[in-house]
């Protein structure tokens, strides 16, 4: 059989969404749960296309641990890899933006069950037979999740997966800038595929520019792809032999809200089934179409795993440009 399983790495938790927008958390007079954490939110993309895809990670043994590995199931994610803490909550987020544009974060974990997966707890089977192993930086900042997520990285290199890697910034959840910064690039040399957003470009290089050299100093000799974000205006891809850019799709956004995830499981939902497509252009320019398309789609409704896109959704838009 094809190794066409992409495996992901990491949190999954609830963020908490005011019922009403543009409000601070103070003056939300309640909220909604939504599903999130950005590899969970990956895996579904995948398997929402069509995927073959697995998460690894660990959750509360609490109503919304459950509630949470039921959404894996019931969206196809292969769930063998995650295991429930019986000592520590699920994580919680309390996510809002506020009426002067700014998002306004409240996390509980304090520790989380996420935090707490150790090396020895890994599901190696579901990581040994991963062709694809997707992870972000969320789960480097504690022990023991950190060292867990170290050790997952080098089975699935020894198993000869590709390693994806999205650093998802969450400057609050990190004891200082500086740290983040450090740890973020720690890991930085051993991915194959690295996406970042203009935000983390930014933060990164300290640069506020998305210009090929500002870029190209994140690149590295043994990368395969490494991508650049850019919000409703697409994307920008660098590879050993060529680098171009994308537009986006303009759609009606009302939260942007897994946009990202979206376009990484896109995007690996295709390399996993061809990976000629990191050599030939022509090949990359139609995937990252496509993930643009998925991306700008997710935007179009509230919340991340609700508006993430099905294979037919994505050619729907790709034929309307
Ligand atoms: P992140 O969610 O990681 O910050 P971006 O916001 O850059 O990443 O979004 C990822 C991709 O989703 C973009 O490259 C683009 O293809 C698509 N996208 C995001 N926002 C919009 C938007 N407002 N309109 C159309 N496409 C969008």
């Amino acid at each position: 059989m094809a190794k066409d399983l992409i495996a992901s790495f990491g949190e999954m938790l609830i963020d908490f969404v005011p019922t009403v927008s543009g409000v601070s958390l103070a003056e939300a007079p309640g909220f909604i749960k939504a599903p999130g954490g950005a590899p969970a939110n990956v895996a579904i993309a995948v398997a929402r296309l069509g995927g073959r895809a697995a998460f690894v990670g660990k959750l509360g043994d609490d109503e919304f641990g459950r509630m949470l590995a039921g959404i894996l199931r019931d969206n196809g994610v292969d769930d063998g890899g995650v295991l429930f803490d019986t000592g520590a909550r699920t994580a919680l987020a309390f996510v809002t933006l506020r009426a002067d544009g700014e998002r306004e974060f409240m996390f509980y974990r304090n520790p989380s069950a996420d935090m707490l997966l150790t090396e020895a707890e890994l599901n190696l089977d579901v990581i040994n037979s991963a062709a694809v192993f997707h992870y972000g930086s969320i789960s480097l900042i504690t022990e023991p999740c950190r060292s867990a997520h170290l050790k997952a990285m080098e089975v699935a290199r020894q198993a000869g997966a590709l390693l994806s890697y999205d650093p998802n910034l969450r400057l609050p959840l990190w004891p200082s800038p500086e740290s983040a910064r450090e740890q973020i690039m720690g890991i930085w040399d051993q991915a194959d595929i690295i996406k970042v957003s203009d935000v983390e470009l930014e933060f990164l290089t300290g640069q506020e520019s998305v210009e090929d050299d500002v870029v190209l100093t994140l690149w590295r000799p043994e990368f395969k792809l490494l991508l650049v974000t850019l919000g409703e205006k697409g994307c920008k891809y660098y590879t050993k032999d060529f680098r171009g850019s994308l537009d986006g799709f303009a759609v009606n956004t009302v939260d942007t809200t897994g946009a990202g995830d979206a376009f990484v499981g896109a995007m690996l939902r295709k390399i996993v089934d061809d990976q000629t497509v990191l050599q030939e252009e022509e090949k990359l320019r139609e995937v990252l179409r496509f993930a643009n398309a998925c991306g700008a789609i997710t935007t179009t409704k509230k919340g991340a795993i609700p508006a993430l896109p099905n294979e037919a959704e994505a050619v729907e838009l790709l034929k309307r440009d």
